[in-house]
């Protein structure tokens, strides 16, 4: 045989990619009857509008290719937040477009034998190029550093403050931990998995003070009490980040987008897949714009049911931030979180924990609907309560 032929795969495959921690997903079981609150998704099913809107476009229609930019949409969310449409793109996720904004914007580490990439994975910031830095709070959403990772940039991580509040970003710029001049900064605004909200005055301070390109990542914000829309339209280095997953009860479908200077935008739209957001989700993203009154009412709802859980769980000992989210960041008394974990597995019910310093000792639960609390809050008292 020849040689060619006995190779082994792996040797095909950049180190950097073989050496790639992959981002870890929260658990899709297909268990009947398990009550699913690990992945933040919305417990009540998309607007009877959306689900006829996507039922009716199933036709011969799904031999054509879907429209490249999304106008129609981008159109509808032009007028929702006040813009142009040149001021937004839309992707396959918010994910996807997260992804982009560190291939637009983050120069790779070079790779010459003098600079290897991996000196700066845990080199001091002043000998990473701020052209290179992936910058982010810890904890916030767990995808950042392996998207930093998959480009060969340096990562950045710095903690926010115990009570996750951001920190006094100008004491650290002076301290050498915060790098201000980073390519890209991600904020999760409210928080993951803390829950906690920031006021837009707060983002404000941080956006002025940086040079490079900062994502204002508004995943949850529909849960809070306040957006920072204004300043993607005011700083021309502010892209915000909002996705239908959550909200708006359509993660199947994978619509996300950025809204920011036009300028930024362009540099996006040169990188994008030529047919990223598939047409399905698409049409269904519309459908959803036409039926906003319907979508808040299931936040009202959502944050009624988070607020009265909070306090049940309270009551029987666990420690819950405040959230501005439809999840909440909660320590459980007596055994260890993982435990806990696995105690309401065994009950049926699917919580989150994350292996991570900072946040080990908690669970964090997604908002589900009144029934499905009420039956957390059983599991809660026949383990310990
Ligand atoms: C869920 C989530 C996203 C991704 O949303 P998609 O639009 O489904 O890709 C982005 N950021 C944060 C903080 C999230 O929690």
């Amino acid at each position: 045989m020849n040689r060619m032929f006995s190779r082994t795969p792996g040797i095909l495959i950049r180190p950097l990619i073989a050496a790639l921690n992959p981002y870890a997903p929260g658990e899709q079981p297909k268990i009947k009857g398990l009550i699913k609150l690990n992945t933040n998704e919305n417990p009540y099913p998309p607007s009877p509008k959306v689900l006829a809107a996507v039922k009716a476009a199933v036709d011969g229609r799904l031999r054509l290719y879907p429209h490249p930019t999304a106008d129609r949409l981008r159109e509808r969310l032009a007028r929702l937040h006040r813009c142009k449409p040149g001021n937004i793109i839309v992707g396959n996720g918010s994910d996807e477009l997260l992804a982009m904004a560190v291939r637009a914007f983050v120069e790779p580490v070079e790779d010459s034998p003098g600079t290897r990439r991996n000196r700066w994975r845990s080199a001091r910031l002043s000998r990473a190029p701020s052209r290179s830095v992936v910058q982010y709070f810890t904890p916030s959403y767990s995808l950042y550093p392996v998207l930093a990772d998959i480009h060969g940039a340096a990562k950045n991580a710095v903690a926010l403050e115990p009570d996750f509040d951001l920190p006094d970003v100008a004491r650290l710029t002076r301290a050498g931990i915060w790098d201000a001049r980073a390519a890209l900064t991600f904020v999760t605004t409210p928080n993951a998995p803390s829950g906690r909200g920031y006021a837009t005055a707060e983002l404000e301070r941080l956006c002025r003070a940086q040079k490079g390109v900062v994502v204002l990542d508004e995943a949850y914000v529909d849960f809070a009490e306040e957006d920072a829309m204004r300043l993607a339209l005011t700083f021309p280095h502010v892209l915000v980040a909002r996705t239908f997953s959550k909200a708006y009860s359509l993660c199947f479908q994978r619509i996300g987008y950025f809204v920011g200077h036009p300028e930024l935008i362009a540099a996006l739209q040169k990188i994008r897949d030529s047919y990223n957001v598939n047409g399905l989700g698409q049409i269904a993203a519309e459908a959803t714009l036409d039926d906003l009154p319907r979508y808040q009412a299931n936040f009202r709802r959502i944050i009624a049911t988070r607020e009265k859980l909070s306090r049940q769980l309270e009551a029987c000992g666990f420690r819950v931030w405040p959230s501005r989210t439809n999840f909440i960041l909660a320590r459980p008394p007596r055994f260890p979180a993982h435990t806990w974990l696995r105690r309401l597995r065994d009950r049926k019910i699917l919580v989150r924990w994350f292996d991570q310093p900072g946040v080990k000792e908690y669970l964090r639960i997604t908002i589900g609907t009144p029934a499905e609390a009420a039956a957390l809050v059983r599991a809660v008292k026949s383990i310990a309560c």
